[in-house]
């Protein structure tokens, strides 16, 4: 396998989906894809690598949903993962696994590293004063308890936050606070939470993010904000039946909060992944060895949790790898403002996927990737990225090759013959190219990328145009197969280029090519793979036109 700088294996991992709603394009513009285009780079380029993502299936959302809604958490959680689940597929992610918070083995595993830093002495108790409801006969998690807000008086704000005036609120705040759920008056009784000292971890955490001179600005001026303001220690259990139940004796009815336990996810679906393959031991060597390149993806809200809780926690327990590289996205806004589950104002992706080619959603949204700030999707811009670009420039470029082949040269790969200089200059171009769009994405940027491959394109139109076929056709049969020789060739390369970002293309051209995955890696990219005489099957139209009136719905 092929090595990755000092590193022999890659570990990516995308954010993990919170399962109390569909998934929407922001989420597939901040984690999903970038993470996916750069799992698909890394397998073309030879590399040992799996990509883990798995649903967030705890805490009290999911558990104040289930009692809305009068349904078990378990068929909260199965609606959206299935469906989430189904319609990442259909968009073509193509996770190793993706497996879910809610099994056996992460509740076993998040217990085990709790208790490997509870037998460290690592955590501490702290008493608290929490509300408790004696109608419920249990204590009121932060979204279990509404009341007026302290600082604007707002009469509907909840334990964690006052909708009104934005103020991040814990439920002892509250002025009159009552159960969400029954509208009984909650007392206070004293309850021992388990702390993590994260303020000590504050010099290592600043100590490691400043050795990282390849993370993005983003990423490292958040982190940079929140070492200014001093970290804080955090509670890492509640008082929730919904969740992976405290490891410790007397602490029944206490769950491990989930910003601790959902983390080790990525750690529980590695494991998971490699006990289905029959090889149990085996996730031990992509956590636990030093020569393994950790990459997490996520989205601008995950950095805290991936650049600073998640480290500490790893560094405290000592037997992990801390992350190489935390590419976080910025947000992608939809028509001009914040994409939100709740507020109802998201594109939701199993909507769209079934709607527009795949490939197209995943070309639209990664040639406006937030990689540095936030952009907006409009649906004039999917329209016109796949009318324009990949209908126009691409899906023209395979098409007209095709259909020059199969009406002059009956579907057969014509004869190379000798190049002359305009053809020497498009083929020896490719390996810089191909050099160049690498560099992109192992530097994660994806938006360059993808221009770059499509300039590589536009180069190939270009060539079609000016060594005009259509009339050498009539003059000189044999340049003329030359000339649609070497476009076959530019085909099979587009075919690799392009698999990162538009995957169902990619097999579509390799099928018109009719050729398997002999020569698919990036390492052939800029080789001239087909052999004379070679059979093509008939080409089909890679991109069709998306209407005004299907934009206008
Ligand atoms: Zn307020």
């Amino acid at each position: 396998m092929k090595k990755s700088g000092k590193y022999n294996r890659i570990l990516v991992t995308a954010a993990l989906p919170y399962t109390n709603g569909y998934t929407h394009l922001g989420h597939v513009a901040g984690s999903f894809l970038p993470a996916d285009m750069y799992a698909r780079y890394c397998r073309l380029a030879g590399y040992d690598i799996i990509f883990i993502c798995g649903s967030d299936e705890y805490g009290t959302p999911i558990a104040l949903a289930a009692i809305k809604e009068g349904v078990s958490t378990k068929e909260i959680i199965d609606k959206y993962h299935y469906a989430n689940k189904k319609a990442y597929e259909e968009l073509g992610l193509s996770f190793d696994i993706f497996s879910r918070t809610s099994n056996e083995t992460h509740a076993e595993t998040a217990q085990e590293f709790f208790l490997n830093l509870y037998n460290k002495k690592l955590l501490y108790q702290k008493t608290e004063k929490q509300l408790y409801s004696e109608k419920e006969n249990r204590f009121l998690a932060d979204r279990f308890v509404v009341g007026t807000c302290p600082i604007c008086g707002f009469e509907e704000a909840t334990g964690d936050e006052c909708e009104n005036c934005g103020s991040a609120l814990s439920p002892n705040q509250l002025i009159n606070p009552k159960s969400k759920l029954t509208g009984d008056t909650p007392v206070i009784k004293d309850t021992v939470s388990y702390y993590f000292p994260l303020k000590d971890y504050q010099a290592k955490l600043e100590k490691w993010i400043d050795s990282k001179t390849d993370w993005k600005p983003n990423v490292v001026n958040y982190c940079k904000g929140w070492f200014k303001t001093g970290l804080q220690d955090r509670s890492i259990t509640r008082e929730l039946e919904w969740g992976v139940p405290v490891p410790i004796k007397g602490e029944e009815g206490k769950v491990i909060y989930i910003w601790f336990e959902a983390p080790i996810g990525y750690i529980s679906m590695t494991k998971e992944l490699f006990a289905q393959k029959g090889e149990p031991e085996k996730w031990k060597e992509y956590w636990q060895s030093k020569d393994t390149k950790l990459v997490n993806f996520l989205g601008k809200d995950n950095i805290i949790f991936h650049a600073i809780f998640f480290p500490a926690m790893l560094m405290a327990h000592g037997d992990f790898v801390l992350a190489d590289n935390v590419p976080a996205n910025e947000f992608m806004n939809l028509e001009g403002s914040k994409q939100s589950k709740s507020k109802g104002h998201a594109i939701l992706l199993k909507d769209v996927v079934n709607k527009f080619n795949p490939d197209s959603i995943r070309y639209a949204i990664a040639s406006n990737m937030p990689e540095n700030k936030d952009t907006d999707f409009y649906w004039v811009d999917l329209q016109a990225k796949n009318n324009n670009e990949l209908s126009a420039i691409l899906g023209n470029f395979v098409n007209r090759t095709f259909v020059f082949c199969e009406k002059y040269f009956e579907g057969r790969v014509p004869e190379s013959g000798t190049f002359a200089e305009i053809d020497s200059n498009i083929i020896n171009s490719l390996k810089s190219y191909v050099e160049r769009i690498a560099s992109y994405y192992e530097n994660y940027k994806f938006k360059d990328a993808l221009g770059e491959t499509m300039n590589l394109v536009r180069d190939a139109n270009k060539y079609f145009n000016d060594t005009e076929p259509w009339k050498v056709i009539k003059e000189d049969k044999a340049r003329c197969g030359t000339v649609i020789n070497v476009c076959l060739q530019l085909c099979h390369t587009f075919a690799i280029l392009f698999d990162p970002v538009l995957p169902f293309t990619s097999i579509k051209i390799l099928n018109m090519l009719n050729t398997g995955k002999e020569n698919f890696s990036w390492d052939k990219a800029a080789e001239l793979t087909l052999n004379n005489g070679h059979k093509l099957n008939s080409p089909e139209i890679l991109f069709r036109k998306i209407e005004d009136s299907e934009i206008e719905k």
